[in-house]
């Protein structure tokens, strides 16, 4: 599966709420990884099924727990 570069935009947009293939709210993230100053979380649309992966970069540091 593929994702246009439209809906990329869209979903990155939106912060990750909706399904960036039906626009669902109904989606679900697994455990996230973390390796390098990147993390990946594993998404799951409980509606039309498809599954993508969010891509985080790190972008800032605080003392102590935050
Ligand atoms: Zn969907």
């Amino acid at each position: 599966m593929e994702l246009t570069n439209d809906a990329k935009q869209r979903y990155l947009k939106g912060r990750g709420t909706h399904c960036p293939f039906c626009g669902s709210e109904q989606i679900e993230g697994s455990h996230v990884e973390v390796d390098g100053g990147r993390a990946v979380q594993p998404i799951g649309c409980l509606i039309c099924d498809k599954e993508w992966s969010d891509i985080y970069t790190l972008d800032d540091v605080v003392a102590g727990e935050g």
